[in-house]
């Protein structure tokens, strides 16, 4: 079956090969797949899903070029590569990748940092807005013949206390916009320094006293040891009873049994998830089966503007590392030594 690979490049006389795995990149930016052509072989992954650990042992053992979107890039796959000069990640975070195991290989894993930040940050207030004035709902009845009904009556966001877990690229961008629509903005985020609060008008609080006092409460960490189930049943009892969270970090960080049962039981009022701990979920997901929650499918990021700020830099540092230049956003740079 690996045989069905799409080749987009021709294949004659060129240098390197390159496998393109994440089904978004290059869709709108024709530069970069030219770029990529024209120092190599390009293919790419027409499964329309990430390739399974199998399918990439397969694939990197002969590439000089891997461009990953949320395929599970593990020890085990990395074993298999035989002459991978640069492993690429089409997104910000990287935890699909063991990036101990690409430096422990001297392989440099490039990716795009921040290159989503404004769209995530916009697409988190979308959501809460969604939320808090039931759009979804109502527009799935007035589309069925239904109208204005008392269920719909919303809240303003002008005086909110919105609570950010996590004030990096993404968490600090949210507040901007938050402080735009009058909300007070707390924040959970031991490893920031006073002077980025001050600048974003943000009190810092700790965990409990975030999810104690916040009308919102929004994930903006990325998955690590230390993160993995932040929110749980104890977490999410702590919270207002009127209060809502919005998850569109990543799957992990909220337990989302816990979830389900907080969202069930009436302990929070509703709930805005983009990113599961198994993606896609199945069908039968349990929070699928909620009214107080809109589900989207991890498309936070997923704008034009994001996407070919990742292409082009994903791009520039596959060719750079390929041309023996130091690439610019690299997470291991110490196998560059
Ligand atoms: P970032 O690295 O700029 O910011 C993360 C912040 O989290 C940092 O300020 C860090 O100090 C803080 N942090 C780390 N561990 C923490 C902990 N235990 N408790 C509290 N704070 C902690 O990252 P970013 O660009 O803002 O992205 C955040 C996350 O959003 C990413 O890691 C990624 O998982 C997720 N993301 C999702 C989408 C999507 O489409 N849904 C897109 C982009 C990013």
């Amino acid at each position: 079956m690996l045989q069905y690979y799409l080749k987009v490049g021709d294949f004659m006389g060129k240098q390197y090969k390159i496998y393109i795995s994440s089904r978004s990149f290059g869709i709108y930016t024709e530069e970069a797949i030219r770029l990529l052509k024209s120092i190599g072989d390009v293919e790419r992954n027409t499964y329309g899903r990430p390739l399974t650990e199998d399918e990439l042992k397969h694939v990197i053992k002969d590439v000089d070029a891997l461009i990953v979107g949320i395929d599970n890039v593990t020890d085990d796959v990395l074993k298999h590569a035989n002459r991978l000069k640069v492993l690429a990640n089409h997104g910000v975070g990287l935890d699909n990748i063991d990036l101990e195991a690409a430096t422990k290989r001297g392989i440099p894993v490039v990716y795009s940092p921040h290159a989503n930040a404004d769209s995530v940050a916009d697409f988190t207030l979308g959501l809460i807005l969604a939320l808090l004035r039931r759009i979804v709902d109502a527009h799935l009845v007035t589309k069925a013949g239904g109208f204005r009904s008392r269920k719909f009556l919303g809240v303003e966001l002008r005086d909110k206390v919105i609570g950010i877990i996590g004030f990096g690229q993404i968490g600090f961008r949210v507040a901007q916009r938050a402080l735009g629509f009058g909300m007070k903005v707390i924040t959970y985020d031991p490893y920031v320094a006073d002077e980025v609060l001050a600048k974003f008008d943000a009190k810092r609080a700790s965990l409990e006293e975030l999810l104690k006092n916040s009308d919102i409460v929004t994930i903006h960490v990325p998955l690590t040891g230390e993160t993995r189930n932040l929110i749980g049943e104890k977490e999410l009892k702590l919270m207002k009873k009127n209060a809502v969270l919005i998850n569109t970090a990543r799957g992990g960080i909220v337990d989302e049994n816990a979830l389900y049962k907080a969202l069930k039981e009436g302990w929070i009022a509703g709930a805005a998830v983009d990113v599961y701990e198994v993606e896609p979920p199945g069908r039968d997901f349990p929070l699928f089966k909620l009214d107080n929650v809109i589900v989207t499918p991890h498309i936070a990021f997923y704008t034009r503007e994001a996407v070919r700020r990742m292409d082009m830099m994903i791009t520039h540092d596959v060719v750079n590392v390929l041309q023996g230049k130091r690439p610019k956003n690299i997470a291991n740079p110490e196998v560059l030594k």
